[in-house]
């Protein structure tokens, strides 16, 4: 007798019909991939293990046999996604963006070793943090680790201009100068505004130290060339999520454009790091998925992205003429899919983002600069991806600024929130 899965389905259909069809999703780290790519990712390589590289011609680099067909995917994924970032190397291994930051951390960093980053209350990423997996990589059993700005610590965060929104490119080169780290970090969760890659890592370089970018959240603007171009601009690594702006599997991937000298340097650290590193299978049955949204993104990445980029500045724009606080007015918002909206006025971030949940309109709450309590933020984080994605435009934006105004002072909004999802439903951009 087949076991009793009713009650799964059921939770699972629940799911869909609330997530696809009824609520506004603005989590600014999820989207939903196409048709294409969901109907591809359940096959046999569910089951299956493929270690190392695609085997060649006469060379055996596979731990198991039966690899046949994997080895061709890896093969394509790796080829395209190069092609479609203009890239010299790619790790089409990672599961995620985190095993690809593990994987660098790993590969790269040594106990006792200087790391320069975002803190987490600029936007940082928590796994570049003191608990994250760079912070636990670089601390020696029994070691405290110092977080700072003196000559003796191990975690140093990017000094940032007086708006908090961007990295003090000055400042940032007279810190390297001076503690001389082992790595610099750039890219982060709050991304608002493109970091100063070029000046910073020509002066890296120079010091002959690597530069990590992380692209999680931006991965698919970057594709579509409507962000900055870190792998043009001089970072050694590029990580990225390949399910935020960019809209796959839950996957992550490594991207270099390094010389051969580079490659030989900084290279193996990211292969080593990736496996044995932090993977064994690399859940094979989601890199076939990946393809279809490289190849989407090859064809549409390009209007798909500037289209999230027109809607994040409408949206930022309509929340503000209502009169509901949008951060870094003075450059315009944004220049990346999100927003930061300030709502200590409203109750802080945990509570107006429940209340919005209430309404349908699913966001998260995010600490702004300035913020010292993590479980009390003033802001909320805004994403646009997923919904420009179901065909919203500026038009669509103003029709929500104007609930998400009414909803955060308290309001219940959750009919004229499903009538709006209501009428986009339908995929663009595939
Ligand atoms: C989301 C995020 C990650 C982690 O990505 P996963 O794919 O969820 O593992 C890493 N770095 C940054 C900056 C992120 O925002």
């Amino acid at each position: 007798m087949t076991v009793d899965t009713h009650d799964i389905e059921n939770i699972v259909a629940q799911q869909e019909t609330w997530r696809q069809t009824q609520t506004i999703n603005l989590i600014a780290s999820e989207n939903t991939p196409s048709d294409a790519v969901r109907k591809v990712q359940c096959s046999d390589f569910m089951g299956r293990y493929a270690e190392g590289h695609p085997n060649e011609p006469g060379k055996v680099n596979r731990y198991y046999q039966g690899t046949k067909y994997i080895d061709q995917i890896e093969r394509m994924a790796h080829d395209e996604i190069c092609e479609l970032f203009l890239a010299q190397q790619a790790d089409v291994r990672p599961i995620s963006g985190n095993a690809a930051n593990t994987a660098i951390a790993l590969g790269y960093l040594r106990g006792g070793d200087t790391v320069v980053c975002n803190s987490t209350d600029a936007g940082g990423h928590i796994s570049h943090g003191p608990v994250g997996v760079i912070g636990r990589r670089i601390q020696n059993r029994g070691q405290v680790l110092k977080l700072g700005t003196d000559k003796s610590v191990h975690l140093h965060y990017l000094p940032l201009t007086e708006d908090h929104y961007h990295v003090d490119a000055q400042k940032t080169i007279e810190l390297i100068d001076q503690i001389s780290p082992q790595l610099v970090i750039m890219g982060k969760s709050l991304f608002l505004f493109p970091e100063p890659v070029t000046e910073v890592a020509a002066f890296c370089k120079s010091k002959g130290i690597p530069l990590l970018y992380d692209g999680a959240h931006v991965l698919g603007l970057i594709a579509g060339g409507q962000f900055q171009d870190p792998l043009h601009e001089g970072a050694t690594w590029l990580t990225g999520s390949t399910h935020k702006t960019f809209p796959g599997p839950q996957r992550g991937v490594i991207l270099g454009n390094l010389d051969a000298e580079g490659e030989k340097k900084y290279w193996p650290a990211a292969d080593r790091g990736v496996f044995p590193g932090s993977s064994s299978n690399h859940h094979l049955h989601t890199l076939p998925a990946l393809l279809v949204a490289i190849r989407e993104m090859k064809q549409y990445g390009r209007d798909y992205a500037a289209q999230i980029v027109r809607n994040a500045q409408a949206l930022g724009h309509a929340l503000d003429e209502l009169g509901t606080q949008v951060e870094a007015r003075e450059f315009g918002y944004t220049r990346s899919h999100m927003i930061a909206v300030n709502v200590a006025g409203w109750g802080g971030g945990v509570e107006v983002a429940k209340r919005l949940e209430e309404s349908d309109i699913i966001l998260n709450y995010n600490m702004l600069p300035g913020d010292s309590d993590p479980r009390n933020p003033s802001g909320l984080r805004i994403g646009v991806s997923e919904m420009t994605r179901f065909g919203m435009d500026e038009q669509a934006m103003g029709e929500l600024a104007q609930l998400l105004h009414e909803a955060v002072r308290g309001k219940s909004v959750k009919e004229q929130v499903n009538a709006l999802r209501g009428r986009f439903t339908e995929m663009k951009y595939v």
